[in-house]
């Protein structure tokens, strides 16, 4: 938890010297509590106290970076309880589960299928990251097999799971490379799997059978020096699951609990007998608190919601998404293809590209910046005027594309053609229609 003003206070020198430019040691501190000064400008702070006042700065709840390559992330890091007061920084990471006597084909099959299920949406590449490994039967061989494979042919990363330590280990030592998740840490293991993700630098995950019985586990593991836990309070009831999430997000955040402050793992999987129900708990999840959560599969109609969900938690919702402000081609336009015009909201565009794109008519679409906002919002708020809109069309380069002069504007935003028209002499501006679904039968009736 952050230290006030006082606190760290009694942590300086308490010289008066002035040095850090500040006439007394009590202003430096307060300056230092809000984030207006910089430790470093006082050249007389103790070792120890740097050491106290960096520990009282980490955030609440630890980021923690899991796997390599492109579908690396990082999870926790996480500042608010809820996400309208700032914003949900790191997204949960969606994994699925094979069992480690899973047949070589079948595997190969999954990891075929499983690596396809990407999709593009508002300009983001939504996909799941990770496959666990569950160790069926105590077959070290299989175990490592099964996670090698997965390591070394696809991008996704990997949970190695298991509570039998030559088992982890022989995982381990297959998949190491790819910095999986040990899971996970009991009370009968802690050393073990304590000592395994040090000396292998990764990242560990701790089980217990409540919240409470957490805390010894963690704080014993942050003893032997490691930073980079996943916690797992065990309950795979979906109330008491529930409850522990919002117990650890607020025992950290609200409480200072140094023990509780690492990002969690969830088995929606171990919760509910069909994909419908564990996708819907993943999502649960989602919203409230779980840094990663496993799935028993992966297919399109349970995962591609279960993504868009994810995208729009962890969107800033002070910030809309937003597109660069420009000339988009859809299709393969020429001098003679249509020239559209929409605001730079990212849903706006892609509704509007995207229905281009469905009619087949090869066309230009510029993009105007309204600082995300919708076209009848923009307008509304005068971000969308008739002079703006026209003096962006003179501006854009859409002169130098086309040989006509005309330029279709979105129906909500008919009030501005008069004003465009001014600002284009020469220039025809027709009116499209309201709604983005009818733009095909627009385009092609022309
Ligand atoms: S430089 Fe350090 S000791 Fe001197 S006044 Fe500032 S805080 Fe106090």
């Amino acid at each position: 938890m952050a230290l006030t003003g006082i606190q760290i206070f009694k942590l300086l020198p308490q010289t008066n010297c002035k040095e850090c430019g500040f006439p007394t040691c009590l202003a430096f501190a307060m300056q230092l509590a809000s984030g207006k000064a910089e430790l470093d400008q006082c050249p007389y702070v103790s070792d120890e106290a740097r050491e106290k006042l960096a520990e009282a700065s980490a955030p609440p709840i630890l980021p923690v970076q899991i796997g390599k390559g492109v579908r690396k992330r990082t999870i926790g890091g996480e500042t608010v309880l809820y996400r309208h007061e700032k914003t949900f920084f790191n997204q949960t990471v969606i994994s699925a589960k094979v069992g480690s006597d899973i047949s070589e084909d079948d595997l190969k099959k999954k990891l075929t299928t499983w690596n396809a299920l990407q999709f593009e949406r508002v300009g983001y590449n939504m996909r799941p990251e990770m496959i666990a490994v569950e160790d069926v039967k105590g077959d070290k061989e299989a175990f490592a097999k099964v996670a090698k494979t997965i390591a070394e042919t696809s991008e996704f990363n990997v949970i190695l799971m298991s509570e039998n330590v030559d088992v982890m280990k022989a995982g381990v030592e297959a998949c190491g490379f790819k910095a999986p998740l040990i899971y996970a840490a009991t009370d009968k293991t802690v050393d073990d799997y304590g000592n395994l993700a040090k000396e292998n630098d990764l990242p560990l995950a701790v089980k217990a059978d409540s919240v409470e019985n957490l805390i010894p586990l963690t704080d014993k593991l942050v003893d032997m020096g490691l930073k980079r836990l996943v916690i797992d309070s065990g309950s795979r009831d979906v109330k008491q699951a529930f409850e522990d999430q919002v117990a650890i997000r607020r025992a950290a955040l609200k409480g200072g609990n140094r023990s509780l402050g690492f990002p969690t793992i969830t088995f929606p999987c171990e919760m509910a007998s069909n994909l419908d129900i564990e996708t819907m708990l993943a999502a649960m999840f989602v919203a409230k608190y779980g840094a990663m959560t496993v799935l028993s599969d992966f297919t399109t109609e349970s995962l591609f919601p279960l993504l868009l969900a994810r995208l729009n938690i962890y969107t800033d919702p002070q910030r809309p998404m937003t597109m660069e402000e420009g000339i988009y081609e859809i299709g393969k336009p020429d001098e003679n293809s249509p020239v559209l015009i929409t605001t730079n909201f990212a849903l706006t565009y892609f509704v509007v590209s995207g229905e281009i794109e469905s009619s087949k008519v090869s066309s230009w679409l510029l993009v105007k910046d309204t600082e995300g906002l919708s076209v009848l919002t923009a307008w509304a708020a005068g971000k969308f005027a008739g002079d703006d809109v026209g003096m962006f069309v003179n501006k854009c380069g859409i002169k130098d594309k086309v040989k006509h002069t005309e330029v279709i504007l979105p129906g909500y935003a008919a009030a501005i053609v008069g004003e465009m028209e001014e600002e284009l002499p020469g220039w025809t501006v027709t009116v499209g229609p309201r709604e983005a679904a009818h733009i095909p039968a627009f385009l092609k009736a022309r």
